[in-house]
């Protein structure tokens, strides 16, 4: 399986204001780093987290002491993944100008994001038409840089527009609906990322979203 990614612990929280979880939280990332580099697995998946009641301004300049520890000694053929998150009240990384504002800051070339597409709907993009995610990826191209996009992952959610929750649900059947990843696979450009699924439910509803997602992208011409 290639590429494979370790999405870290929940625990992790790198913009906390907590000392303690904030040096926790960088040295399970570094560990993580590590196991990824010893199994040969490509990329390691984080949430940044939550300010708590510290100033965005003042968490962002230390969540990025954090990152760049965790970066520091990264092992060749390893990349740190960011995640979006849903954009509620002091979490991190939801806006891709604050995703943005961390490559930029951090500039090393093992960095890269990832896009929940539940998440960036949570956090008010609107990507549910072939307008709204040209739009989006316009922006992110801007701001992040649509190469530094290493890994989608792909949501469908029922929470309203901007609504800040980070609920998931079935491909095609909430809000981003069938429109919007269809826009989002007829984008040739991102058609070697890895994409994720993270719909909830069992088996059967996991096999139906696979295909789903799958005539999706044939639906489009490209190879899946
Ligand atoms: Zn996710």
């Amino acid at each position: 399986m290639d590429p494979a990614v370790i999405h870290t612990s929940y625990l992790i929280n790198l913009a906390s204001d907590d000392e303690k979880i904030a040096a926790g939280s960088v040295r399970l990332l570094r560990k993580e780093l590590e196991v990824a580099a010893a199994g040969e697995i490509r990329y390691v998946n984080t949430h940044l987290g939550s300010y708590g009641t510290r100033p965005r301004h003042e968490g962002f300049a230390n969540a990025c002491r954090l990152l760049e520890n965790a970066l520091d000694g990264i092992p060749p053929g390893v990349e740190l993944v960011l995640e979006n998150s849903a954009g509620a009240g002091q979490l991190c990384g939801g806006t891709l100008d604050e995703l943005g504002d961390f490559i930029k800051t951090l500039g090393h070339p093992q960095l890269g994001i990832c896009i929940d597409t539940a998440h960036a709907w949570a956090a008010g993009y609107e990507i549910n038409t072939q307008r709204g995610v040209d739009g989006f990826l316009y922006e992110a191209a801007e701001k992040i840089g649509l190469d530094r996009i290493r890994m989608f992952h792909f949501n469908d959610t029922q929470v309203p527009l901007g609504g800040n929750r980070d609920r998931h649900y079935h491909i095609g059947e909430g809000n981003i609906g069938f429109e919007g990843f269809r826009a989002l696979a007829a984008r040739p450009e991102l058609h070697d990322r890895t994409a994720i699924l993270e719909t909830p439910g069992d088996d059967a509803d996991d096999i139906r979203n696979m295909q789903t997602i799958r005539a999706i992208f044939k639906g489009v011409g490209a190879a899946v």
